[in-house]
């Protein structure tokens, strides 16, 4: 079956990051565009290549009307992400897939949910936290653990340290691998060593590890020496 696709206008990007952008999209067809949590879309892209898209996840979180938000990285030399982030401006349409992907909650959350991830891989992670939170799902304690080189990679820093705060029940680590500024009080270092502490004594806890192959592998050796099995550990990978 063709894969159904609806035209999106940008209706507005912004400079997250230096290197990060996020993609504000609307289907003015659409009263709603239907997805779950965790899932992605594939963009249409005029490359001449024998691949014409790029996947991105959504994230935004479903709040049922017609607009969501990509968060995108510039790939120096990278065919798809130069095509977002030199040709695409505010007002282009794009050609943008229903939503995919079997990257989700589960239906209960019936344990700790443990995200961790690096870069960009936390936009289907925003959009998970922002649903369970903005919906009042019952659940048992979020860890969002995302990993980055320096202070001033930080998505969303302002949304997620005030979160941090405000809810007894959502735990944001941050770890900056490159940061050497006396005022990052934070952690240093790597994503790897945060979870190992806080799930040592192996809680009941569902994994979610998201981003580029290298982090993901690394994470699942880990997470299942610490005794958790291979459907405790759900990954999406952008490689
Ligand atoms: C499920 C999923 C969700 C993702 N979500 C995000 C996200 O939220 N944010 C984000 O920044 N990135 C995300 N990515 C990564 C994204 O899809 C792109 O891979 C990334 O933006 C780099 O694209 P590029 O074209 O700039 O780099 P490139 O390295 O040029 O291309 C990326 C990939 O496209 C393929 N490709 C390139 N050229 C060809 C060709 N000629 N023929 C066949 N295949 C080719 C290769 O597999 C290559 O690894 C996601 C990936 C997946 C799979």
């Amino acid at each position: 079956m063709a894969l159904e696709y609806y035209q999106a206008e940008v209706y507005n990007i912004i400079q997250e990051t230096p290197a990060v952008r996020r993609f504000q999209l609307r289907f003015n067809d659409l009263d709603v565009f239907d997805f779950k949590a965790g899932q992605y879309v594939k963009v249409d892209m005029p490359l001449n290549s024998t691949k014409n898209y790029r996947q991105y996840s959504i994230s935004s979180e479903p709040k049922g009307n017609n607009e969501i938000e990509l968060l995108i990285v510039l790939k120096e030399g990278g065919d798809g992400t130069e095509y977002m982030f030199n040709k695409v401006k505010v007002g282009s349409t794009l050609n943008v897939s229903r939503a995919l992907g079997r990257f989700v909650l589960p239906d209960t959350i019936d344990r700790e949910i443990c995200f961790i991830c690096t870069g960009v891989g936390l936009a289907p992670f925003r959009s998970m936290y922002l649903d369970v939170l903005n919906k009042n799902i019952p659940h048992k304690g979020m860890h969002l653990i995302f990993g980055t080189r320096n202070k001033q990679d930080l998505c969303y820093p302002d949304e997620l340290f005030a979160l941090d705060k405000e809810d007894n029940n959502f735990h944001y680590h941050p770890v900056l691998s490159r940061e050497e500024s006396a005022d990052w009080t934070g952690k240093k270092g790597y994503v790897h060593p945060i979870y190992k502490e806080l799930f040592a004594e192996k809680p009941d806890a569902i994994f979610y590890l998201c981003g580029w192959d290298d982090m993901i592998k690394e994470a699942r050796a880990n997470l299942m020496e610490l005794g958790y099995g291979r459907r405790d550990i759900l990954f999406e990978k952008y490689d």
